[in-house]
């Protein structure tokens, strides 16, 4: 077992050493730490080592940690399943969205993000695997979408968001993110992000090109989905 510590250090080499191999900028990677089932001291923990991006797919869960570490400087993403009963608050309580995939949920966040805030920093989630997953939205349909939500004030649209199917292979990795990189491109908007890459594919997604690679398990340890918490 690692400590936090020592887990940021790993994952910010194997960050480093991919952006290398691949001729880029490790600048130009950044590391969204996810922290869903991690208690609010974990997060404290990664702040300590410099981390400031924190993703969350609960909106409950959250909120509670966000209110519990009211005193750091943090950068929240929501990067779960939307419900239009909850833009509100993620449209309250946080800076960027990652796992848009409908105009109808991109309206409310528009309508509902308060003026004091700047613009909500918007991604769209594709499918880019087909019938395995059922979240995001089809390869065909995100022109349109894209058209729509780039024309909606208070939302920034920075980029596109996936989570292919899970294979240990590196050729079907790649060739997954360099889907959504091509769909990027064609998109043809002035879009500057690429949220993709876990734990287990980090390395491909940025061989592909990807500017946050969104890890749970590498620094965090496994998650333990069982355990009520205490
Ligand atoms: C849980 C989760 C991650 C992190 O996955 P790990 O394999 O633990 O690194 C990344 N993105 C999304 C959308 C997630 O739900």
């Amino acid at each position: 077992m690692s400590t936090i510590p020592e887990s940021v250090a790993k994952v910010r080499a194997r960050i480093r050493e991919a952006a290398q191999a691949s001729g880029r900028d490790p600048q130009d990677v950044q590391l969204l730490a996810v922290s869903k089932t991690q208690p609010a001291s974990a997060l404290r923990e990664a702040f300590a080592c410099g981390q400031r991006d924190f993703g969350e797919n609960y909106l409950q869960e959250a909120l509670a940690k966000q209110a519990e570490l009211g005193d750091l400087e943090l950068t929240w993403h929501f990067i779960g399943p939307i419900q239009s009963n909850k833009t509100r608050a993620l449209a309250e309580h946080f800076a960027w969205v990652h796992s848009v995939d409908r105009l109808k949920i991109a309206q409310r966040l528009s309508e509902q993000r308060p003026a004091r805030l700047p613009p909500l920093n918007l991604c769209l989630q594709v499918n880019v695997s087909g019938e395995a997953s059922k979240s995001g939205c089809a390869p065909a349909e995100l022109a349109a979408l894209a058209g729509a939500v780039a024309e909606l004030p208070n939302l920034r649209l920075r980029g596109l968001m996936a989570i292919p199917e899970p294979t240990d292979d590196p050729a079907a990795q790649r060739a997954a993110f360099a889907r959504l990189r091509e769909l990027k491109e064609k998109l043809g908007l002035d879009l500057d992000t690429l949220s993709m890459g876990m734990s287990h594919d980090l390395e491909a997604a940025i061989a592909e090109g990807a500017t946050w690679v969104r890890i749970g398990t590498a620094l965090f340890g496994a998650r333990d989905y069982g355990q009520p918490p205490r």
